[in-house]
């Protein structure tokens, strides 16, 4: 079973609390680990999680706010002394090049691998791609410019029936092409159709990142058909006003994103920390969408 999980590192707003790390997730693929925002206690969080510094090769920053990026000079240090090899990105907006490359440069001058920084285009597009996943980017709609993040995994093969290959005496060499979606072809030139000799393809999953962002249809048309959504819930109804004042969106709104953009599952998180629990946001994302995880640190959610 090939692995798509998402891991909750840190789900409050603004700051870090007591009950709640500012934003961070990592995208756990197949063993390969993807950092989406880093803010404060993300590389304490990933110790208590157990996961593995040297599997991580991208970080996504959606925007250059403290509580988005604090985290990162302190684990890009931190990875150094683990003795990190090879290669690590971090795709941020362009406005927040200059100051962490100067700050990489001051802090992790003998680092053991390389640190690469690559700007986001304001526009979104293909950021990431290898032979089983893709990520892209989106623009959402906050005080500062800021990025969602959608994660896809490619389409997968289709499964041999055994029982027909043995049949039909299918050679090694076709096995591929015909997972693939080749039809056999016998050698006296008779076509046996694909659908004869495989079964379908389990799904592909995919993942969108809505970070900040201010309640705006055009996010659930960027993120349209995407499985899981995660979708900031800074405030409840009560606070409508100043979610628009201050760039964000309510647990409703959010709810209301999932319902337009018909995913099958969404993520609430960026909590008020005038909150103590986030019952009364699911309760209110509920209402406009039903299926419904509240974040929180250390939970884990499989995407199968
Ligand atoms: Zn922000």
């Amino acid at each position: 079973m090939s692995r798509f999980q998402i891991n909750i590192l840190g789900c409050g707003s603004a700051t870090p609390t007591a009950r709640h790390n500012p934003s961070c997730q990592v995208i756990d693929f197949r063993d390969r680990l993807f950092m989406v925002d880093c803010g404060e206690g993300a590389q304490v969080q990933m110790r208590k999680m157990k996961m593995k510094f040297s599997r991580l090769g991208h970080i996504f920053i959606s925007h250059m706010h403290g509580d988005h990026c604090f985290g990162l000079p302190g684990l890009l240090s931190t990875l150094s002394l683990h003795e990190k090899t090879g290669e690590l990105t971090v795709h941020m907006p362009q406005e927040g090049v200059d100051v962490f490359s100067r700050i990489i440069e001051f802090f992790c001058r003998e680092s053991t691998y390389d640190i690469k920084i690559s700007p986001l285009d304001p526009k979104g597009g293909v950021i990431f791609e290898d032979h089983a996943i893709t990520v892209e980017s989106f623009p959402l709609y906050h005080r500062v410019p800021c990025m969602g993040f959608i994660f896809r995994e490619k389409p997968k093969l289709r499964h041999l029936r055994g029982d027909m290959v043995k049949y039909f005496n299918i050679p090694v060499s076709q096995l591929h092409g015909i997972k693939e979606g080749n039809d056999f072809v016998k050698p006296d030139g008779t076509v046996i159709e694909n659908a004869r000799i495989t079964t379908d393809a389990d799904k592909a999953v995919s993942y969108a990142y809505c970070s900040d962002t201010l309640f705006d249809e055009r996010v659930a048309e960027a993120v349209k058909g995407v499985d899981t959504i995660y979708h900031e819930a800074t405030y409840d109804d009560d606070m409508l006003e100043q979610a628009r004042q201050r760039g964000h969106s309510t647990a409703r709104q959010a709810g209301a994103i999932a319902r337009l953009a018909g995913a099958r599952q969404l993520v609430i998180g960026h909590y008020s920390k005038r909150y103590i629990t986030p019952d009364i946001l699911v309760k209110q994302a509920s209402e406009e969408f039903a299926n419904v995880i509240a974040a929180n640190e250390g939970l884990k959610i499989d995407l199968l």
